[in-house]
């Protein structure tokens, strides 16, 4: 009965994992959002947004004070020029300002690019708007193979996405990857769609790199970022995409039929957080690069090998030598035999590579992964 659409993707396994862990009483170390609280100010204003009557649609692309932050926060963070009047779009997380770029800039039959490993949704993001993935590998040791990316790019090349700092990898990608992404987009009049959720969230002194920023490609790249990851509140569902005005007119269209518009009170509240002072985003940071050496040292004396990563808030660990399980099997085993989920590579590879993966997070209150720790540390291995 399903669309043939449909049938090109299967649910989402990290949020299937999620269920499994609650069924099993399992710490769930699979979907990344934080299991502590949003910050005080913030739950305040949504309250106070509320009762003081924002509770009827905002305008369809996001209420104007809400984009004119958004277009302050971009000029200053991301070096990005964005008129919140015509290039600024508050979508419903930016899940669907990911799959709104999609449905609107690229047909059935264009060829998209995508490095692997790569976030579980842009699967279906391609899958739904018709189009032709083609995968470059980001190596284990972070690296991009130049040459895969340079033939990945040709004819029917429409856009590349884009993930800074990535989801499960943790890559920050460098300025002089990011020219040479550029180069290829104005070599192939290529669009770049680039998600960076994680922006804030970089480790060892790492800095954010926007390629919306760069030379030539302000008008050819849909920088996607929200709420969410930054200020802890996943449920919001507050997220944006930066267009030049063609590319946003075409955004708005879809996101408009979609979804009608972002919760008001909410967009009323995500003011108040990028106003927020400056230690904010530094506290961040460093309460997360303490996470990660936490979960980091639990799963490496457990015998995962683990790949440090360098922004966003998972580890992508190898499946330890002789299991005899597939990426799968390991996931439904640690649930139910260990106690704590964890998402299965395949999840994010077109390869085979992803069977022998895993993901954990670390965005969760240190209580969880030092209960999560003891329970890796208690782990016995089945060999085969
Ligand atoms: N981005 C988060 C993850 O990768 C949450 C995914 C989701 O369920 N939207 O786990």
């Amino acid at each position: 009965m399903q669309s043939r659409r449909v049938e090109h993707f299967v649910e989402s396994v990290i949020r299937d994992m999620t269920r499994l862990a609650l069924k099993h009483d399992a710490i769930n170390l699979a979907q990344g959002f934080p299991d502590f609280s949003a910050p005080e100010e913030l739950k305040r204003a949504a309250a106070d947004a509320i009762m003081g009557d924002y509770n009827q649609y905002s305008i369809t692309w996001g209420a104007k004070d809400l984009r004119e932050e958004i277009s302050r926060k971009a000029k200053e963070y991301n070096h990005i020029t964005a008129d919140p009047d015509s290039e600024v779009t508050v979508t419903c997380g930016s899940t669907e300002a990911m799959m709104a770029s999609m449905l609107a800039l690229v047909d059935a039959g264009d060829e998209v690019v995508i490095f692997e490993p790569f976030y579980e949704n842009y699967g279906p993001d391609a899958a739904v708007s018709g189009a032709v993935p083609r995968f470059v590998p980001i190596g284990d040791d972070g690296s991009i193979d130049e040459d895969a990316l340079v033939s990945a790019f040709g004819k029917r090349t429409k856009a590349i996405i884009l993930n800074t700092p990535n989801n499960p990898a943790g890559k920050v990608f460098s300025r002089n990857e990011l020219r040479l992404i550029a180069d290829l987009c104005t070599d192939h009049d290529a669009i770049a769609v680039t998600d960076e959720i994680y922006e804030y969230i970089l480790y060892d002194g790492r800095e954010h790199t926007s390629i919306g920023s760069m030379d030539g490609m302000h008008d050819r790249t849909v920088t996607i970022s929200g709420f969410s990851k930054t200020y802890s509140v996943t449920g919001w569902r507050i997220g944006y995409a930066l267009a030049e005005k063609h590319l946003t007119s075409a955004i708005r269209k879809v996101h408009d039929f979609l979804t009608v518009g972002a919760p008001a009170p909410l967009q009323h509240a995500c003011v108040t957080a990028l106003r927020f002072p400056r230690s904010y985003y530094e506290e961040l940071a460093g309460m997360y690069d303490r996470k990660r050496m936490m979960l980091y040292d639990a799963l490496s004396a457990a015998g995962f090998e683990c790949l440090m990563p360098e922004g966003a808030y998972y580890i992508l660990t190898d499946i330890p030598e002789g299991t005899g399980m597939d990426d799968m099997a390991f996931a439904k085993y640690l649930v139910r035999e260990a106690g704590f989920s964890a998402v299965p590579g395949s999840s994010f590879y077109n390869s085979k590579k992803g069977k022998h993966k895993l993901r954990f997070t670390f965005s969760k209150k240190d209580e969880t992964l030092m209960a999560a720790s003891e329970r890796l540390a208690r782990l016995h291995l089945p060999r085969d």
